[in-house]
């Protein structure tokens, strides 16, 4: 079974209108201009299909509008009960809305296997703030894990890259031991310091997605973080529509074909628990 382990859907009604959903939500704004590529279920479908991809996660944005998070949550929970063997449905969460509870607990009933791509910049006064808390503990009281967009301090800008750093994820995970996190982009680069005796410790709930590789690395990143102590923790992942799953699939044809069963399969079936 090959997973690709962070894809992302929207409903019609937000491609007819890019920028009425612009002046709603600020993330929106941040990540989408009005040509941006936003694909529909059957076009997820037909990707996943032509390229020998069994399943796929779905997920959300970071958005910060209630009823903009309602709507994509919806339609991505609608996706999975149609094509039930194919989509693992993320949910979308604001992490500072009083309303977060009540629709996190409303996806998990709908069957809802992980929250993200959440896209926050953490900082340390966040672990005060008892909504954000909460969350977390309710995605640990069921298991999910917390897909979270991380961005690379150096390198080139990119609408939404944010100052999600690797010293914001690494205090993240090393204030909230019990959640397991997957941080997006391997994490802008925190899978580096895996080498690293006690921070490998602290990150032992952590795992990174290669989503977007062809925009921000060359393809020998996978020889760098593919070795004894990180093959478990990499997962596949395209960010498709952003980039088609074929390109990607490309950029890995060089690893070994244990390499491949570890970030395609065994690690995503491990992590959302399939
Ligand atoms: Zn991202």
């Amino acid at each position: 079974m090959k997973i690709d382990s962070l894809t992302h859907i929207l409903p019609k009604e937000i491609s007819n209108e890019i920028d009425k959903f612009k002046n709603l939500d600020e993330t929106f704004n941040e990540l989408f201009e009005s040509k941006t590529k936003i694909i529909q279920t059957n076009e997820l479908i037909e990707e996943i299909g032509k390229n020998n991809i069994d399943k796929a996660v779905v997920a959300g944005f970071g958005w910060q509008n209630d009823d903009l998070i309602s709507m994509t949550n919806e339609y991505i929970i609608k996706s999975k009960n149609n094509y039930p063997n194919n989509i693992i449905p993320f949910c979308s969460i604001n992490i500072k809305s009083k309303k977060s509870e009540e629709e996190l607990l409303n996806c998990i009933d709908k069957g809802i296997k992980g929250i993200g791509e959440l896209h926050f910049n953490y900082e340390e006064n966040y672990e005060k703030n008892k909504i954000f808390k909460n969350i977390l503990k309710i995605a640990h009281d069921n298991n999910l894990p917390i897909i979270i967009h991380g961005s690379e301090p150096v390198g080139h800008k990119y609408n939404g890259k944010g100052i999600n750093h690797p010293q914001n994820l690494y205090n993240l995970a090393k204030n909230n031991p019990d959640n397991i996190f997957i941080f997006s982009h391997f994490g802008g680069g925190l899978i580096f310091y895996e080498h690293m005796p006690e921070v490998k410790k602290v990150l032992h709930n952590v795992f990174y997605d290669c989503s977007a590789q062809p925009f921000l690395y060359n393809k020998s990143i996978f020889n760098m973080v593919l070795n004894s102590s990180t093959l478990k923790k990499v997962l596949f992942a395209t960010d498709f529509p952003l980039i088609n799953i074929e390109r990607c699939l490309n950029e890995i044809s060089h690893l070994e074909a244990e390499q491949k069963n570890y970030i395609l399969s065994y690690n995503p079936i491990s992590v959302f628990n399939l």
